[in-house]
């Protein structure tokens, strides 16, 4: 274990079901009018959760302006565009509320709206201007919708550059929400295969941090909770979304992956799938994750097999009778038996249009664009070895 860290977790969360209706009464509100940041697909509006928000921050008398353009993979311009509005409405806090694109880009637009230029200007990695944020953030309130990203519990946030192939994740001390609401009442809305795709990227958050030379104590509990609670319960709310009780262990083991994210990191398999879907904007991140997953850590675990077993372990795997080198792959072979159970095992790159082609140069941009993941991933890797490991995923 890593005794050796940093630790900084900021976010106030109010967590259960119907927490939503704190809203109401909480006095943590971080302003007096909001840019209510939500995606383009009207989800929000469909399922009427923008309607409860609105009412209840009418009835606290908070004024709010929309921002209603958030794509699944949000794009920089929205940004630039949300914080112009932010800006001219005199909004002092943003809310997110939504998915892991929307609450990203809440936190994105939060720094721009007190910041001057564009949102690339500020992005480190790829063609980004690397410039230090100078005036902070407005506050940020998330409200979660879907148990995917963490991002209610961690500072990124996981832009595209308009009009470009870089996918950029990157976020500071600021960009922390200050109230995070997790209602697992919000996620029966969510259909089966975006229930299967977020839960395993919130499996995967976890997974990473275990794994990342940056982990530390409360990040290795809170990883293998949630990989626990994330292989016992993702085939259940993909089968049946009403499963109220399936819903709020998946919420808690996703924001505690979040909180893994803060503490400890994710590690170089993201920067395999930003690339994806930085060329291939159609395939949802935790597609694209499951779908490298297999490739990507048994490439790991050959090389490093340190700290696999626990994984094993916390996916139910009785392992202790293994020789070690078999430790390693229990996790392996019990990660391929979960993709199964959740119905992504015919997911293929190919179905999205990923062409093998591409994989030099995707190789190239998960390196240039996402570099500093590599360097806390537990074994040195080159390009050569992310083109093995895209071309074995390859289907
Ligand atoms: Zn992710």
């Amino acid at each position: 274990m890593n005794f050796n860290f940093n630790y900084f977790m900021p976010t106030r969360i109010l967590f259960g079901h119907g927490k939503l209706n704190e809203l109401e009464t909480t006095e943590y509100i971080p302003g007096k009018k909001a840019l209510i940041v939500i995606g383009a697909t009207g989800a929000m509006r469909k399922h009427g959760y923008l309607e409860r928000v609105t009412r209840i921050l009418d009835r606290r008398e908070i004024k709010y302006v929309i921002y209603d353009k958030i794509m699944p993979n949000p794009l920089s311009e929205h940004v630039d565009e949300g914080a112009e509005i932010a800006k001219s409405e005199n909004c002092d806090f943003v809310i997110g509320l939504g998915g892991g694109s929307t609450i990203d880009s809440s936190k994105s637009i939060a720094v721009m709206a007190k910041n001057p230029g564009k949102y690339w200007d500020y992005i480190i990695g790829g063609s980004g201007g690397g410039k230090p944020v100078i005036n902070g953030a407005l506050p940020i309130l998330a409200i979660t919708t879907t148990a995917g990203t963490g991002t209610e519990a961690d500072p990124w946030t996981v832009i595209t550059k308009s009009g470009s192939r870089e996918k950029i994740g990157w976020g500071n001390d600021d960009t922390f929400p200050k109230l995070s609401i997790v209602d697992p009442e919000l996620m029966i809305s969510v259909p089966p295969k975006t229930t299967a795709f977020t839960g395993m990227d919130a499996f995967f958050h976890s997974v990473e941090s275990y794994l990342a030379i940056v982990n530390q104590p409360t990040s290795d509990l809170l990883s293998l909770q949630a990989i626990n609670l994330i292989s016992h319960n993702l085939s259940i709310a993909v089968k049946d979304g009403n499963n109220l009780d399936a819903r709020t262990k998946l919420a808690w083991a996703n924001t505690a992956a979040g909180i893994c994210e803060s503490l400890s990191s994710c590690i170089s398999h993201h920067s395999l799938e930003h690339a994806i879907s930085a060329f291939y904007p159609n395939v949802p991140h935790g597609a694209g994750l499951t779908m490298l997953s297999v490739a990507y850590f048994s490439f790991i675990a050959e090389r490093h097999p340190e700290r696999f077993s626990d994984l094993a372990k916390a996916m139910g795997e009785d392992v202790d009778h293994l020789p070690d080198k078999e430790k390693a792959f229990a996790f392996i072979n019990a990660l391929k038996k979960l993709i199964k159970e959740i119905g992504l095992e015919d997911e293929k790159l190919s179905d999205y249009g990923v062409k093998e082609a591409d994989i030099p140069e995707m190789a190239k941009n998960a390196f240039d664009t996402m570099g500093g993941l590599f360097d806390v991933t537990p074994i040195k890797m080159t390009v050569e070895d992310v083109i093995e490991i895209y071309k074995k995923a390859y289907r």
